[in-house]
């Protein structure tokens, strides 16, 4: 990975800077970076250069900023047409449960997906990530060794992440009759907050300030009480970020109604865990909206603590909901960063899907324009972070620059290039991304990754754990009747 010396210069037909405290565009603007920051936005840049790139036709903005970022082979992705959840290996059987869970890939697999999703993250556009995996394939949680390997890939790949590995106190499951029941084992969840501290300590700094650390309890209705507020004392004690997944769905609202008599965010206030550090996916299910018929201030409550909705508009319409609304959030004053949580990791589809949500929930044109998306996936998820060195072109910020190529005959005709993004952009547009001023994409290719053979080791890979699948879904059918097809599938005939 090349990491010249002396001021680089990149220019192209729409450059987005940062000017007064928000995202302006420079036309045939340019941006010029030396080492890992940003030294110049503007027209015409008066000092010598090392080297000049010319994009011509395409935007040059700040690279995304991606809260939830999807860092395995996803699985969401078979429920697509394939649910209930409990029924489609989304929730252990009990009988799975008692007979002991077991790693669905081994150490070297699990390693390979996370260098896999990276490379992923950067092709989209992704310069900042903050990794999420599901763990229903695991024994229990995330764990110190795997997430060594994942600092060093990213180390290696280049990519800004903030690590630390998911950590819970226990699990839903369902039993024989079908009814969803909830296991703790408190210990089990502190051991794991003591490993994600120990490779937080490690790893914190790494790669010129590239890799940091931040804790990952799994979901609110995972956790125990004790287990959230030790997180939270942690998190303040060494000022890292902490992500918690709550307000995702009904089923989750309820059980946390049910076992502390206080919605989520009421229930996590009362612990002490909300700050400023705290970082929330997905927030969609909260008192005031459709989906919960509860009076109470959930929003409110997150505003007033200063921590931030991660939202992943693609996963949540995929799942019949999403943030009612968008518009009316920030109106409120809260913060909203953006996350991709699921395939394709593409942020430019997540601020489409999440525009057209807005616009639905709300019944108005009026209610969002695409520089509220575009804010939210790059100034909203720096902000997030306590980050105003990332998420936007400006002197003295990180060089995390992405290239969107609209040389193509793809997009259509030009308008506003924010606007061309949203309404026919997409990550494939990606050409370059240069992250901590080193060009960690050229012309679509990412040095030391073959992202052909990846593909095809990730097909194996996944298949296997399709195959799989039986052993955790309830009632143990063959997969193929966990999984649907679409159309019948006529045997071929013998020849
Ligand atoms: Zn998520």
């Amino acid at each position: 990975m090349s990491a010249p010396q002396g001021p680089i210069l990149l220019t192209a037909r729409w450059v987005v800077g940062h000017e007064n405290g928000r995202h302006c565009l420079y036309e045939n603007g340019e941006v010029v970076f030396e080492g890992d920051r940003i030294v110049y936005v503007g027209h015409r840049y008066p000092g010598q250069v090392a080297q000049r790139r010319d994009y011509g036709r395409a935007l040059i903005g700040p690279g995304f900023v991606d809260l939830d970022a999807l860092s395995d082979l996803d699985t969401t992705i078979l429920g697509f047409d394939n649910s209930p959840a409990w029924k489609k290996g989304r929730i252990w059987p009990e009988t799975y449960m008692k007979q002991g869970p077991y790693e669905m890939y081994t150490a070297a697999e699990l390693a390979f997906q996370k260098r896999y999703a990276f490379a992923q993250l950067i092709r989209n556009g992704i310069t900042t990530a903050l990794p999420i995996a599901s763990l229903f394939y695991r024994v229990w949680g995330e764990t110190r060794d795997e997430f060594l390997s994942a600092a060093n890939a990213a180390g290696e790949l280049g990519l800004r992440v903030y690590l630390g590995p998911a950590y819970r106190s226990g699990h839903t499951y369902v039993d024989a009759g079908g009814k969803i029941r909830c296991h703790y084992d408190e210990a089990r969840g502190m051991a794991g907050l003591a490993d994600a501290l120990a490779f937080c300590d490690e790893i914190e700094g790494r790669h010129n300030g590239r890799v940091r650390a931040m804790l990952s309890p799994d979901r609110i209705e995972t956790c125990t009480p004790a287990l959230l507020r030790a997180s939270a004392a942690a998190a303040r004690e060494r000022n890292m970020p902490i992500r918690l997944h709550c307000c995702q769905s009904r089923l989750e609202y309820d059980l946390v109604l049910e076992q502390h008599g206080m919605s989520p965010p009421e229930w996590l206030q009362s612990l002490d865990f909300l700050s400023e550090r705290a970082l929330l996916p997905h927030g969609t299910y909260v008192s005031g909206s459709r989906h919960i018929d509860r009076p109470g201030r959930d929003l409110e409550i997150i505003r007033d603590a200063g921590a931030s909705i991660v939202h992943c508009p693609l996963v949540s319409g995929r799942h019949g909901a999403t943030l009612e609304s968008f518009a009316r959030y920030r109106k409120l004053g809260v913060n909203i960063g953006m996350g991709t949580d699921t395939w394709p990791p593409d942020m430019v589809l997540n601020m489409q899907v999440g525009m057209m949500l807005c616009r639905v929930a709300d019944g108005s044109t009026e209610a969002v324009r695409s520089e509220d998306y575009y804010d939210a996936a790059t100034v909203g998820g720096a902000d997030a972070l306590g980050r105003p060195d990332l998420g936007r072109l400006a002197v003295g910020a990180k060089a995390d620059i992405v290239v969107f190529d609209f040389s193509h005959d793809r997009n259509g005709q030009l308008i506003d290039p924010i606007q061309t993004l949203m309404v026919s952009g997409s990550g494939r547009d990606v050409s370059q991304v240069v992250i901590d001023g080193r060009f960690v994409m050229v012309d679509g290719r990412i040095p030391g990754f073959d992202a052909r053979l990846a593909q095809e080791q990730a097909q194996t890979q996944f298949d296997g754990l399709v195959a799989r699948y039986p052993d955790r879904t309830w009632g143990h059918p063959p997969a193929e009747q966990i999984f649907s097809s679409s159309y019948p599938r006529p045997a071929r005939s013998p020849s």
